[in-house]
Formats: C-alpha cells, structure tokens, sequence
C-alpha cells in the first residue's frame, strides 16, 4: 500500500492545460499493479496488451449506478477482446456495433440480439439484412437513403436519428463525417412511421476523449427541441441516445465521473418536458484504465553531435496498436520498469519517440517531448499506461511484417 509508479508526460505544451498539470506519478494498485505482477510472472512477447478484466468490471458498475436506469451499449470497437465481451455480457451491458462481424462476436459471447445496437450510419443493405437476421431491431441513422433501407431490409425495426455537432473541443473528434442537422432529423423522425418504421430518438456523439461535462449541452438541448417539435405532430420519442466521449486518463487527468453525470442528467432535466430513457454508448470510459501495452526499446540514437534529444524506437508503433498517436492527439502516460529497479529513473532527457517500421509517419511523439531516463538502452521495457481502448482494435494485419498487437486478459 501507499507505492507509486514514477511516471512521464510530455513536458507542457499548449496543447496540455497548466491548470491540470500531469502526474508525475500514479498509485501502484489496481490495474497497474496486477498487470505488472502478470508481465513479471508471465513474461509474455513484447509488444503486448494485457487488460483487467476487475477494472473493467468497476468501471461498468460505476457507470451504471452514475446513471441509473439508462441502456449501456459497450462500443464494441474500442475493445473487442472475446474475454471483455463475455464479462459485458455477465454484467447485463448491451452492445453498440458497427458492422456484421461485431454482430456475431457479441451474440458468440452470448449477447442477447435485442440488446444490440447497429449504430454505424454508414452500411450495405446487404449489412442491414444481416443484422436484422440475426434478430438486430435498433439501428442508427443519419439520411434518407438509409432509413428507406432499413425499412426495406429491417422492417418494423427501431431508429435512432443521429446529429451532427458544432466542435465540442473533444481531443480525438468526429468533424462532420456522420450525423445530419436539426431540421433534417426532425424530417426522418417523423417519416419513419410512415416507413414502418419506430422512431426511437435523437442521437449524438460530443467526441471520443472529451473532457469537458458541459460539452454535452448543446447537443441534448438541440435533442430536446427535436423531441417537442416532433411531439407537437403527435411523434412521440422515448429515448435520448447521448452517445459516448466519456474520458479514460491520459496526460490531462480525467475529471471524476460524477461531474459528468451531474451535468448530464441536470441538461436533460433542463431540457426535456419528460425524461426520455437514457442510451449511452461508453467505449473508452470502460476499457481505457484497464490496459497496459509493454513494449521494448529496439534502438536508442542520436541524429547529429550537437542534439540533445535522444531518438527512441520501440517495437511497437502507430501500425501495430499506438494509433492513437496520429495527430499527438493522446498522450499517454509512460513508465520505465528497469530504470524503477534501479532507481536510475532520475536523470532523464528529452527524446523523439518512434515505431519500428519502415514508414516516416510511423512517429509517436515529436511535437510533444517526453523526458525518458538517460540510462534508457535496447532491450528495455517501456510501458504505455492505460491504453485498454483503440490500441489492439486498431492494430495492422502485418504491415513490414509486424503481428498484429496481442492482447492477454487478466
Ligand atoms: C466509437 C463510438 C462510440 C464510443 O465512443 P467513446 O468515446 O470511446 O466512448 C460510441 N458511439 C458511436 C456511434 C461510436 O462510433
């Protein structure tokens, strides 16, 4: 009890907000220090991804006490290891896909059809009679052309009717890609009754990583002018579907859950003349805190004579799990389990961090500088802190070579 874990973060930044500067250490319980008990023990091949299952767990209970009451589709994407399915699904989560392999993982698992959620608005009409099949009735849509082909292929299914948003300041988001405006939702709602179709609500997504519990706002305020406008023409929507965005911990500290759930359920009561029945579609929130990719460091080099920064590659990189990095949008938090040993882990310098293929965009880090330990050299672990979401799901088949990034459940 009572131990930390040294960790690094990019120096600050104007992207890294003074106000919450980043831990310099984190508690070594929990997640961390199974997962570190486990590679220990264990050994596995690096790079690898090692989860916790009992993190996971937590999370899920957390939120479903935050928000009492509401339907928790788990987006499938952010996390879709057999292992955390199968526990989602022990839980009583629900399911929110994308595409028909992830219908047939969760229902594999032993996810129950009606409590999935096709909330991809981009599918093949083959796609759609595939899901509706296999018992899928929920689906998300955002145009015409998909809603006509969910009532030819999903007849009698339910619809969610996603908005586009302003920028919400999320630090990975969506832009303009999916979602329609207002007016234009409030035009689909009201013909899905006439397609055979059950208007189920609005929905939306602020960004993924989003930081700030107000962002929500603005968009089940618009939710709500929807609803009523739609209620008036005697179009009643009982649900509100508030997406995800939920953060995991990276270099700026989440705030606590309970923020979010107190400005969350305060808009939708300012907002909403009856409460609709809550959708929320956690990926990151769930899954993030609970993983621990290790890599090694390949080659540690200097460019000139004069540089003072050092240039790291690891074994693993943009390709093989550490998307993410694309932009710096996430900035993890790192550890360097030798230097811990030794108590070497004072003297640092600044270093690039990079992956080992042979690509030029295969950079981690460059624009934000991370200070390793001087004694740093081939052969060490690096370890990359909670990053159970968006990591192994976005992992390459083989590019250069490299295996796709493993992923062991504890
Ligand atoms: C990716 C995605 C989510 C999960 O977002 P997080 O920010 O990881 O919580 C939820 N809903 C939809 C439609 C998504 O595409």
């Amino acid at each position: 009890m009572g131990q930390s874990l040294a960790v690094m973060a990019p120096q600050p930044t104007e992207t890294v907000d003074t106000a919450t500067p980043p831990p310099t250490a984190v508690e070594l319980t929990g997640a961390i220090a199974r997962i570190r008990e486990y590679l220990e023990r264990e050994k596995p091949a690096t790079p690898c991804l090692v989860i916790d299952l009992a993190t996971i767990r937590e999370r899920y209970q957390q939120l479903a006490a935050a928000f009492d009451g509401a339907g928790l589709y788990y987006a499938v994407k952010a996390n879709p290891a057999r292992e955390v399915v199968r526990l989602l699904v022990e839980l009583g989560a629900r399911f929110d896909v994308a595409s028909p392999p992830e219908i047939d993982l969760c229902l594999a698992e032993g996810a129950r059809p009606e409590h999935i959620s096709y909330g991809n608005t981009i599918k093949k009409r083959a796609d759609i009679g595939y899901a509706y099949a296999r018992g899928v009735r929920l689906f998300t849509t955002d145009s015409d052309t998909d809603l006509e082909t969910i009532a030819e292929m999903a007849p009698g299914a339910s619809v969610f009717c996603r908005i586009v948003l302003a920028d919400t300041g999320s630090l990975t988001p969506f832009g303009h890609k999916f979602g329609c405006a207002p007016d234009l939702a409030t035009r689909l709602l009201a013909r899905a009754p006439e397609l055979g179709l059950t208007p189920a609500g609005v929905s939306f997504h602020v960004g993924s990583q989003q930081l700030d519990p107000r962002a929500w706002d603005a968009a089940i305020e618009q939710a709500g002018e929807i609803t009523a406008k739609l209620a008036a023409e005697g179009v009643e929507l009982g649900m509100l579907n508030i997406g995800g965005g939920l953060p995991g911990n990276y270099t700026r500290p989440a705030p606590p859950l309970a923020d979010f759930a107190t400005a969350i359920t305060a808009s939708v009561e300012r907002h909403f003349a009856a409460p609709p029945r809550l959708v929320l579609e956690p990926g990151r929130f769930l899954v993030s805190d609970a993983g621990l990719l290790r890599s090694e460091v390949v080659l540690v080099s200097r460019k000139s004579t004069v540089d003072d920064k050092r240039w790291v590659y690891l074994d693993v990189g943009r390709y093989n799990g550490l998307a993410e990095t694309e932009n710096e949008y996430i900035t993890y938090l790192l550890a360097t389990p030798r230097q811990e040993n030794s108590g070497s882990e004072g003297e640092t310098g600044p270093v690039y961090l990079a992956g080992p293929t042979c690509d030029g965009d295969d950079v981690l880090y460059q624009h934000n500088v991370y200070r390793l330990p001087m004694s740093l050299r081939p052969g060490d672990a690096l370890d990359f802190l909670n990053t159970g979401a968006y990591t192994a799901s976005y992992s390459s088949i083989a590019f250069n070579g490299f295996a796709p990034l493993p992923t062991h459940c504890i």
